[in-house]
C-alpha cells in the first residue's frame, strides 16, 4: 500500500511545534478573560444553511471554497469555513436574542475553506476569534478593537496596521454598490476579466480584487461617501475614541470584506510579513445577521485572528519552545526483570505531579542512559543489584554528573525536594 499522507492544505501539527500554539492559545484566554469573554466551541460540521444564509450567495467562501456534502441522512452539511455564522446559529438557538444585555464569546478552533493551498492559505486553518452581541455602541467597537491589540502585544507581534473602513447600514449597501459601479464602469477595459463580471454583480468584491490594474482603477474611491449620516456619525465616534485612546489605525476607504453580512464598522489587521495573504485577521459590525438567522433584532461586532499566519509573524523566545511539562526523570533498569518495579517508581513520582519517563525495553544501560539526556531529563533513577542489597536507590545528576544513593524510605521526598521550583 502507497504511503498514505495529509490531505493537501491540511497539516499535522507536531510536538515540536504544539508549544507554540498552546503559548498563543493561553495568552488568548488570559486577554480574553480580563475582557470579560467566555469560550464557546461549536461543532465543526453545520447544516449548510448556517453558512449559506449568512455569508451571502455570492461570497467566495460560498460559491468556490465551502467544503459541502450530504450526510448519510440526506441533509447538506458544510464544514464550518468561519465563526460567526456558528456563533449567531448558537445564539438563537439558546434563546439568547430575546434575553437582552450583553454576550461576549470567544472561540479557538479548525475552519475549513477549499482554497488553492499557498503559504499562508490552508484548507484546515485555525482561527481565534471574539463576538460581543447587544450593543450598536461605537465605544463597543472601539473597546473590541482595543481586545484584538492587546492581544497583537501578548503574542508579541509587532508591525502590524490596523486598517478600518465602514460599510454603512442595510439601506446604504445600494448607494456603496452604485457608487462603486459607477466609478469603475467609466475604466471598464481596465478591469481583470473577473471583475468584468463583477461590475454588475458584485462590484464591492472588485474592491479588493489583488490584480494590479483593478486596484490601480479602484483607487480614489471612497465607500463613505455613499453611507448615510448616523453611519458616518458612528464611524466619526469610533474614529474619535480610537485616536484618543492612541490606539494606531489607517482609514482604508477601500475595505469591504468578503461577506455580505458586515455593516458600518469594519477592520482588518495587515502585517507585511505575510506576503501575499497580507491579512492576520479582521472582523467587523454584524448589526442585522442575528434577525436575518432567525432571531430577533440585536447588534453584534467580532472578529477573527488566523493562528497559522499569527505563527508566521509572531516574534519568538527561545523559551516559548522549550516550556511545557518535559519529563525531569528517567527510571532506567539494569534487567528485565526489574521493568514492572521501574513503572511503580515512575507512578509514585507522577502521583507528586513530577513528569517521568520510565525504560520499558530489555535493553542496555548505556542506550537507556542516551535516551535520558535525548529527552532533556536531569536525573536518572535505577535500582542495581547493589542497591537492592543495600536497600537504596541510585539517583544520577545528569547535569551535575555526579551519583548519591538514596534509601527506599526517603528518596521520592529528596527527589520532590530536588526537583521544587
Ligand atoms: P477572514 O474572515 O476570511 O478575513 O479570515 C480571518 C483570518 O483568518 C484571516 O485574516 C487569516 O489570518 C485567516 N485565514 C482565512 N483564510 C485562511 C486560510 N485559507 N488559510 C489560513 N488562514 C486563513
Amino acid at each position: 500500500m502507497p504511503l498514505l499522507k495529509a490531505l493537501g492544505g491540511t497539516s499535522d501539527i507536531l510536538p515540536e511545534e504544539t508549544q507554540r500554539w498552546i503559548a498563543i492559545e493561553e495568552a488568548a484566554r488570559r486577554i480574553f478573560a480580563l475582557y470579560g469573554y467566555r469560550e464557546i466551541r461549536t461543532p465543526l460540521i453545520e447544516e449548510a444553511a448556517v453558512f449559506t444564509s449568512s455569508l451571502g450567495e455570492a461570497a467566495e467562501i460560498v460559491t468556490k471554497q465551502m467544503y459541502l456534502f450530504e450526510d448519510r441522512g440526506g441533509r447538506t452539511v458544510a464544514l464550518r469555513p468561519e465563526g460567526t455564522a456558528s456563533a449567531v446559529r448558537a445564539f438563537n438557538e439558546q434563546g439568547l436574542d430575546k434575553r437582552g444585555g450583553l454576550t461576549r464569546w470567544y472561540y479557538l478552533g479548525p475552519m475549513f475553506r477549499a482554497e488553492r493551498p499557498q503559504a499562508g492559505r490552508r484548507r484546515q486553518f485555525h482561527q481565534i476569534g471574539a463576538e460581543v452581541f447587544g450593543s450598536a455602541s461605537p465605544f463597543q467597537d472601539v473597546e473590541l478593537l482595543l481586545l484584538l491589540t492587546r492581544l497583537l502585544s501578548a503574542w508579541k507581534v509587532e508591525g502590524w496596521a490596523l486598517h478600518l473602513n465602514s460599510l454603512g447600514c442595510r439601506a446604504d449597501r445600494a448607494n456603496i454598490r452604485q457608487l462603486v459601479a459607477e466609478k469603475l464602469s467609466l475604466q471598464c477595459d481596465r478591469l481583470c476579466k473577473d471583475c468584468q463580471v463583477r461590475l454588475t454583480k458584485n462590484p464591492l468584491r472588485i474592491l479588493d480584487c489583488k490584480q494590479k490594474p483593478c486596484q490601480e482603477a479602484s483607487r480614489g474611491i471612497d465607500v463613505t461617501e455613499a453611507i448615510c449620516s448616523a453611519c458616518r456619525d458612528h464611524l466619526k465616534q469610533v474614529i474619535g475614541a480610537l485616536s484618543d485612546l492612541q490606539v494606531p489605525y489607517e482609514r482604508d476607504p477601500h475595505l469591504v470584506r468578503g461577506l455580505d453580512y458586515y455593516t458600518r464598522t469594519c477592520f482588518e489587521v495587515i502585517h507585511s510579513g505575510l506576503g501575499a495573504q497580507d491579512a492576520l485577521g479582521g472582523g467587523g459590525r454584524y448589526d442585522d445577521l442575528v434577525e436575518q438567522m432567525g432571531g430577533s433584532s440585536v447588534p453584534a461586532i467580532g472578529f477573527a485572528v488566523g493562528a497559522e499566519r499569527l505563527l508566521m509573524v509572531r516574534k519568538e523566545t527561545g523559551s516559548v519552545a522549550a516550556s511545557g511539562l518535559t519529563p525531569n526523570v528517567f527510571v532506567a533498569t539494569v534487567e528485565a526483570a526489574d521493568i514492572p518495579r521501574a513503572i511503580h517508581a515512575a507512578e509514585c513520582l507522577r502521583e507528586k505531579g513530577i513528569a517521568v519517563c520510565a525504560n520499558l525495553e530489555d535493553r542496555p544501560l548505556k542506550r537507556q542512559m542516551e535516551q535520558a539526556s535525548k529527552l532533556g531529563c536531569r536525573f536518572v533513577l535505577m535500582q542495581g543489584e547493589s542497591e537492592k542489597t543495600k536497600g537504596v536507590m541510585a539517583l544520577k545528576d545528569m547535569e551535575a554528573r555526579t551519583q548519591q544513593e538514596l534509601p527506599q524510605s526517603t528518596w521520592l521526598a529528596t527527589l520532590e525536594e530536588l526537583l521544587a521550583p
